[in-house]
């Protein structure tokens, strides 16, 4: 019997990576990030033994490795499952990278190798993704007209937002801050308890509106949406949205608005600090907050994300030219 064949699949097909230069991230020192999933299919079943990511410079040299080796270390991988079944494959999700410096990166090479337990034989396979970096063009606001806003998550560090590493790698979810420093006030099971819920969205931007949807239900703090309405459309999970196309192939997607607030209409044109919706809590979304994050094309789930850089905004005390804002960060548009 020959010995079972093992193939890769790197999603998505080119990475981009992100710079975190300018302001203090949660690692010491300027560090770049990005994800990617690997995806694992044979003929016949393979046991996982070994993942190793190479990561290259511009000269071809290895910048740095990752190993995973042993059952052990793919058990904390695949949270168990490190069984390739045919017909079933496995995912590697959220291979996740945050790496001092800012030497820059060309590519990353994946090889992994498994057990065929039928020919008792070692079967291996590579594969590898260029690593690309984008030159924003658009001179990006907040999206937000005033108030005190606290970063969730930020364009950086790991967060629930990896777990998808195509559109929203680096998004941000903002929260408006009350006076007393907290999220809301009252007990939070409404909506309207939120300081966030209602605030004014604003355009980032200028750009003309190319998607445009204002009827999801705003869920109550805490509760799922429909799952009903996620099955027949995956993209409801942002729920209510505004797209903008800034030109340059940068689009701002902005999510979980409020239901009927949105006041503009696709192939609108926008200028920057115009009003376009509310804050709301459409979708999937555990609290009133907005979701923010660029795309290199009008498409969720298949249009990538890019890394964003804010401009004209406060933090710590200071008015910040130009920076991308780390987790947990409390910003405000400056005048
Ligand atoms: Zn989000």
């Amino acid at each position: 019997m020959t010995a079972a064949e093992m193939r890769l699949e790197l999603r998505p097909a080119q990475v981009y990576v992100a710079v975190y230069d300018r302001l203090p991230h949660p690692s010491l020192g300027p560090v770049q990030e990005f994800v990617l999933e690997v995806g694992i299919t044979a003929n016949r079943p393979v046991v996982l033994t070994d993942v190793v990511w190479r990561v290259f410079d511009r000269n071809d040299h290895v910048a740095f490795v990752r190993q995973r080796v042993g059952e052990v270390a793919m058990n904390e991988l695949t949270a168990g499952q490190y069984g390739v079944a045919p017909g079933l494959g496995l995912a590697l999700r959220r291979c996740y990278f945050l790496e001092q410096g800012l030497l820059p990166l060309s590519k990353v090479r994946v090889s992994v190798a498994g057990f065929d337990y039928e020919t008792r034989g070692i079967v291996s396979a590579a594969g590898e993704v260029p690593l690309v970096y984008h030159q924003q063009r658009a001179r990006l606001r907040l999206p937000v007209a005033e108030g005190v806003w606290w970063a969730i998550t930020g364009n950086d560090w790991t967060s629930l937002h990896k777990a998808e590493p195509i559109s929203w790698p680096f998004a941000y979810d903002f929260v408006r801050l009350g006076p007393e420093g907290r999220t809301f006030s009252g007990s939070g099971l409404a909506n309207e308890d939120h300081y966030s819920f209602g605030q004014p969205v604003v355009a980032p931007a200028g750009g003309k509106v190319v998607a445009v949807r204002d009827d999801l239900p705003d869920q109550p703090p805490g509760q799922p949406m429909d799952p009903a309405l996620l099955q027949e459309d995956p993209t409801r999970v942002a729920g209510n949205v505004v797209v903008i196309a800034h030109g340059y192939g940068e689009f701002s997607y902005l999510a979980h608005l409020q239901q009927g607030s949105v006041r503009v209409r696709q192939g609108q044109r926008v200028r920057q600090g115009q009003v376009v919706a509310a804050v709301g809590n459409s979708g999937q979304s555990p609290g009133p907050h907005l979701h923010y994050h660029l795309q290199n094309g009008p498409n969720l789930f298949v249009d990538q994300g890019l890394p964003v850089l804010f401009s004209d905004f406060t933090a710590v005390g200071d008015v910040v030219e130009q920076a991308s804002i780390p987790a947990r960060m409390i910003v405000s548009p400056a005048r």
